[in-house]
Protein backbone atom coordinates (compact mmCIF):
# COMPACT_ATOMS: atom_id res chain seq x y z
CA UNK A 1 0.00 0.00 0.00
CA UNK A 2 1.00 3.30 -0.78
CA UNK A 3 1.67 6.55 0.83
CA UNK A 4 0.12 9.92 0.19
CA UNK A 5 2.44 12.93 2.12
CA UNK A 6 0.08 16.41 1.13
CA UNK A 7 3.17 18.52 2.04
CA UNK A 8 3.16 22.52 3.17
CA UNK A 9 5.70 23.85 1.77
CA UNK A 10 6.42 27.31 3.73
CA UNK A 11 6.21 30.68 2.26
CA UNK A 12 9.12 30.29 0.37
CA UNK A 13 12.44 30.55 1.65
CA UNK A 14 13.59 26.62 2.84
CA UNK A 15 14.44 27.66 6.40
CA UNK A 16 10.86 28.10 7.02
CA UNK A 17 10.28 24.41 5.76
CA UNK A 18 9.21 22.19 8.59
CA UNK A 19 11.75 19.19 9.11
CA UNK A 20 8.99 17.02 8.74
CA UNK A 21 8.15 18.73 5.32
CA UNK A 22 11.50 18.24 4.37
CA UNK A 23 11.53 14.29 5.73
CA UNK A 24 8.28 13.51 3.74
CA UNK A 25 10.33 15.22 0.09
CA UNK A 26 13.34 12.96 1.20
CA UNK A 27 10.84 9.54 1.57
CA UNK A 28 8.94 10.25 -1.52
CA UNK A 29 9.48 8.61 -4.99
CA UNK A 30 6.75 11.21 -6.94
CA UNK A 31 6.38 14.58 -6.10
CA UNK A 32 3.63 16.15 -7.50
CA UNK A 33 2.95 20.75 -7.77
CA UNK A 34 2.75 23.56 -9.36
CA UNK A 35 5.72 24.65 -10.74
CA UNK A 36 6.14 27.93 -8.78
CA UNK A 37 6.02 25.94 -5.59
CA UNK A 38 8.50 23.30 -6.80
CA UNK A 39 10.89 25.38 -7.29
CA UNK A 40 11.05 26.65 -3.87
CA UNK A 41 12.04 23.23 -2.63
CA UNK A 42 13.94 22.21 -6.16
CA UNK A 43 17.15 21.79 -3.93
CA UNK A 44 15.27 18.67 -1.80
CA UNK A 45 14.04 16.68 -4.78
CA UNK A 46 16.72 16.06 -7.35
CA UNK A 47 16.57 12.72 -8.30
CA UNK A 48 13.00 11.97 -7.98
CA UNK A 49 10.03 11.75 -10.23
CA UNK A 50 8.65 15.05 -10.44
CA UNK A 51 5.20 16.17 -12.14
CA UNK A 52 5.01 19.70 -13.04
CA UNK A 53 1.01 20.74 -13.32
CA UNK A 54 -0.05 23.98 -14.13
CA UNK A 55 -2.04 26.54 -11.78
CA UNK A 56 -5.97 25.84 -12.57
CA UNK A 57 -5.34 22.20 -12.87
CA UNK A 58 -5.43 20.68 -9.25
CA UNK A 59 -8.01 18.32 -9.99
CA UNK A 60 -6.41 16.63 -12.40
CA UNK A 61 -2.99 17.27 -10.12
CA UNK A 62 -5.38 15.69 -7.47
CA UNK A 63 -6.52 12.42 -9.21
CA UNK A 64 -3.11 12.32 -10.30
CA UNK A 65 -1.60 12.19 -6.86
CA UNK A 66 -4.07 9.85 -5.44
CA UNK A 67 -4.01 7.39 -8.77
CA UNK A 68 -0.07 7.07 -8.04
CA UNK A 69 -0.42 6.47 -3.96
CA UNK A 70 -2.10 3.21 -4.85
CA UNK A 71 1.41 1.80 -5.46
CA UNK A 72 3.94 4.60 -4.04
CA UNK A 73 5.14 7.20 -1.97
CA UNK A 74 3.99 10.49 -2.91
CA UNK A 75 4.39 13.56 -2.00
CA UNK A 76 1.58 16.98 -2.83
CA UNK A 77 3.15 19.95 -2.20
CA UNK A 78 0.98 23.17 -1.64
CA UNK A 79 2.79 26.20 -1.00
CA UNK A 80 2.19 27.91 2.34
CA UNK A 81 0.45 26.03 4.47
CA UNK A 82 -1.76 23.27 2.41
CA UNK A 83 -5.13 23.73 4.49
CA UNK A 84 -4.91 27.66 3.92
CA UNK A 85 -6.37 28.05 0.31
CA UNK A 86 -4.10 25.25 -0.50
CA UNK A 87 -4.63 21.53 -2.20
CA UNK A 88 -5.48 19.86 1.41
CA UNK A 89 -9.24 19.66 0.90
CA UNK A 90 -8.92 19.11 -2.83
CA UNK A 91 -6.65 15.95 -2.27
CA UNK A 92 -8.76 14.45 0.44
CA UNK A 93 -12.32 14.99 -1.43
CA UNK A 94 -10.60 13.07 -4.50
CA UNK A 95 -9.91 10.19 -2.07
CA UNK A 96 -12.95 10.10 -0.34
CA UNK A 97 -14.80 10.16 -4.01
CA UNK A 98 -12.74 7.39 -5.40
CA UNK A 99 -12.23 4.69 -2.11
CA UNK A 100 -8.55 4.89 -2.10
CA UNK A 101 -7.27 3.51 0.85
CA UNK A 102 -3.85 4.71 0.68
CA UNK A 103 -2.22 6.46 3.82
CA UNK A 104 -2.18 9.85 4.14
CA UNK A 105 -0.55 12.38 5.79
CA UNK A 106 -1.00 16.42 6.19
CA UNK A 107 1.91 18.20 7.13
CA UNK A 108 1.62 21.85 8.37
CA UNK A 109 3.46 24.86 7.20
CA UNK A 110 3.92 28.71 7.98
CA UNK A 111 1.20 30.07 6.19
CA UNK A 112 1.38 33.86 4.40
CA UNK A 113 -0.66 35.99 6.98
CA UNK A 114 1.61 34.71 9.82
CA UNK A 115 4.76 35.27 7.92
CA UNK A 116 3.85 38.11 6.71
CA UNK A 117 2.70 38.92 9.88
CA UNK A 118 6.28 38.30 11.39
CA UNK A 119 7.51 41.15 9.02
CA UNK A 120 5.35 43.58 10.51
CA UNK A 121 5.95 42.97 13.83
CA UNK A 122 2.83 42.06 15.85
CA UNK A 123 -0.79 42.98 13.69
CA UNK A 124 -2.23 39.78 14.47
CA UNK A 125 -1.92 39.40 18.26
CA UNK A 126 -5.39 37.66 19.77
CA UNK A 127 -8.40 37.19 17.22
CA UNK A 128 -7.88 37.93 13.87
CA UNK A 129 -9.65 36.49 10.13
CA UNK A 130 -8.42 35.70 7.03
CA UNK A 131 -10.41 36.05 3.80
CA UNK A 132 -9.46 35.29 0.34
CA UNK A 133 -10.60 37.89 -2.43
CA UNK A 134 -10.29 35.06 -4.89
CA UNK A 135 -13.59 34.45 -6.45
CA UNK A 136 -12.73 31.41 -8.61
CA UNK A 137 -13.89 29.12 -6.25
CA UNK A 138 -16.16 31.29 -4.08
CA UNK A 139 -19.15 33.97 -5.78
CA UNK A 140 -18.17 37.37 -5.03
CA UNK A 141 -21.87 37.98 -3.37
CA UNK A 142 -20.44 35.61 -0.46
CA UNK A 143 -17.33 37.01 -0.53
CA UNK A 144 -18.85 40.84 0.20
CA UNK A 145 -21.38 39.28 2.65
CA UNK A 146 -18.02 38.15 4.68
CA UNK A 147 -16.09 41.18 4.28
CA UNK A 148 -18.84 43.01 5.31
CA UNK A 149 -19.32 40.74 8.82
CA UNK A 150 -15.56 40.87 9.16
CA UNK A 151 -14.93 44.42 9.20
CA UNK A 152 -17.65 44.69 11.78
CA UNK A 153 -16.05 42.31 14.32
CA UNK A 154 -13.00 45.38 14.84
CA UNK A 155 -10.41 42.97 14.48
CA UNK A 156 -7.30 41.94 12.54
CA UNK A 157 -8.77 40.40 9.11
CA UNK A 158 -5.74 39.44 6.09
CA UNK A 159 -6.90 39.12 2.85
CA UNK A 160 -5.34 36.42 0.83
CA UNK A 161 -5.37 36.58 -3.58
CA UNK A 162 -6.01 40.14 -2.77
CA UNK A 163 -5.36 41.31 -6.46
CA UNK A 164 -4.45 40.05 -9.59
CA UNK A 165 -4.72 40.51 -13.53
CA UNK A 166 -7.47 39.00 -13.90
CA UNK A 167 -8.72 40.03 -10.94
CA UNK A 168 -7.81 44.08 -10.63
CA UNK A 169 -10.85 45.48 -8.67
CA UNK A 170 -11.67 43.20 -5.49
CA UNK A 171 -8.89 44.76 -3.48
CA UNK A 172 -10.69 48.37 -3.93
CA UNK A 173 -14.38 47.27 -3.23
CA UNK A 174 -13.15 45.15 -0.11
CA UNK A 175 -11.19 48.71 0.83
CA UNK A 176 -14.37 51.18 -0.35
CA UNK A 177 -16.40 48.17 2.10
CA UNK A 178 -13.88 48.46 5.11
CA UNK A 179 -14.97 52.47 5.09
CA UNK A 180 -18.09 51.78 5.86
CA UNK A 181 -16.83 50.93 9.23
CA UNK A 182 -13.81 52.24 10.08
CA UNK A 183 -11.62 55.39 9.98
CA UNK A 184 -9.05 56.64 6.83
CA UNK A 185 -6.67 55.93 9.08
CA UNK A 186 -7.03 52.36 9.58
CA UNK A 187 -3.26 50.72 9.45
CA UNK A 188 -2.66 48.11 6.69
CA UNK A 189 0.67 46.02 6.37
CA UNK A 190 1.15 44.61 2.86
CA UNK A 191 3.96 42.07 2.81
CA UNK A 192 5.06 41.36 -0.61
CA UNK A 193 6.76 37.87 -1.54
CA UNK A 194 7.44 37.37 2.28
CA UNK A 195 10.66 35.40 2.68
CA UNK A 196 11.24 35.21 -1.19
CA UNK A 197 13.55 36.80 -3.33
CA UNK A 198 12.06 40.48 -4.01
CA UNK A 199 10.38 40.58 -1.00
CA UNK A 200 9.00 43.88 0.60
CA UNK A 201 6.95 45.16 3.48
CA UNK A 202 5.02 48.36 3.29
CA UNK A 203 2.91 50.40 6.40
CA UNK A 204 0.05 52.49 5.22
CA UNK A 205 -3.49 53.05 5.93
CA UNK A 206 -6.73 52.71 4.62
CA UNK A 207 -6.81 56.32 2.89
CA UNK A 208 -3.67 56.07 1.31
CA UNK A 209 -4.26 52.52 -0.11
CA UNK A 210 -7.61 53.24 -1.52
CA UNK A 211 -6.57 56.14 -2.82
CA UNK A 212 -3.59 53.78 -5.08
CA UNK A 213 -3.58 49.55 -4.83
CA UNK A 214 -1.19 48.81 -7.75
CA UNK A 215 1.79 47.85 -5.45
CA UNK A 216 -0.75 44.92 -4.58
CA UNK A 217 -0.26 42.08 -6.38
CA UNK A 218 -1.42 38.20 -6.50
CA UNK A 219 1.65 37.58 -4.30
CA UNK A 220 0.99 40.13 -1.84
CA UNK A 221 -1.06 39.23 1.21
CA UNK A 222 -2.43 42.56 3.08
CA UNK A 223 -2.89 42.97 6.98
CA UNK A 224 -5.64 45.34 8.01
CA UNK A 225 -5.81 46.29 11.33
CA UNK A 226 -8.27 46.36 13.96
CA UNK A 227 -9.58 49.05 15.93
CA UNK A 228 -6.91 48.57 18.60
CA UNK A 229 -3.96 48.04 16.08
CA UNK A 230 -1.32 51.02 15.68
CA UNK A 231 2.06 52.02 13.87
CA UNK A 232 4.76 50.94 15.84
CA UNK A 233 7.35 53.16 15.74
CA UNK A 234 10.37 54.15 16.79
CA UNK A 235 11.26 58.23 17.08
CA UNK A 236 9.97 58.93 13.55
CA UNK A 237 10.92 55.51 12.17
CA UNK A 238 7.68 53.56 11.20
CA UNK A 239 8.47 49.72 12.01
CA UNK A 240 5.87 47.88 11.43
CA UNK A 241 2.36 47.39 13.27
CA UNK A 242 1.43 45.81 16.75
CA UNK A 243 -2.06 44.90 17.93
CA UNK A 244 -1.80 44.96 21.53
CA UNK A 245 -3.24 41.90 23.21
CA UNK A 246 -4.82 43.50 26.20
CA UNK A 247 -1.86 43.38 28.62
CA UNK A 248 -2.42 47.14 29.48
CA UNK A 249 -5.68 46.74 30.75
CA UNK A 250 -3.96 44.44 33.75
CA UNK A 251 -0.55 45.49 33.89
CA UNK A 252 1.82 48.79 34.61
CA UNK A 253 4.92 48.47 31.46
N1 LIG B 1 -1.63 28.05 1.08
C1 LIG B 1 -1.05 29.38 0.98
C2 LIG B 1 -2.01 30.41 0.38
C3 LIG B 1 -2.36 30.15 -1.07
S1 LIG B 1 -3.41 31.39 -1.73
C4 LIG B 1 -0.61 29.82 2.39
O1 LIG B 1 -0.93 29.15 3.38
O2 LIG B 1 0.09 30.85 2.50
C5 LIG B 1 -2.22 32.43 -2.53
C6 LIG B 1 -2.13 33.77 -1.82
O3 LIG B 1 -1.40 33.62 -0.60
C7 LIG B 1 -1.38 34.85 -2.59
O4 LIG B 1 -2.20 35.52 -3.52
C8 LIG B 1 -0.94 35.77 -1.46
O5 LIG B 1 -2.02 36.57 -1.04
C9 LIG B 1 -0.65 34.78 -0.33
N2 LIG B 1 0.79 34.40 -0.27
C10 LIG B 1 1.29 33.16 -0.37
N3 LIG B 1 2.62 33.16 -0.18
C11 LIG B 1 2.96 34.45 0.04
C12 LIG B 1 4.20 35.11 0.32
N4 LIG B 1 5.35 34.43 0.39
N5 LIG B 1 4.18 36.45 0.50
C13 LIG B 1 3.03 37.15 0.45
N6 LIG B 1 1.83 36.58 0.21
C14 LIG B 1 1.79 35.25 0.00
Amino acid sequence: MGMLYIVSTGPGAIEYLTPRARAALEESEYIIGNSFYLEHVRTLIDGKEIIFSSMGAEVQRAQRAAELSRDHIVSMVSGGDAGVYGMASIVLEVFENGGYDSMVEVIPGVTAATMAASRLGSPLSGDYVTLSLSDLLTPWDVIEKRLNLAFQMEIPVALYNPRSRTRPYNLKKALSILSRYRSKDTPIGIVKNASRTGEEVFVTTLAELGENDELVDMHSIVLIGGIESRVWKNGDDIRGIITPRGYHRKYVY
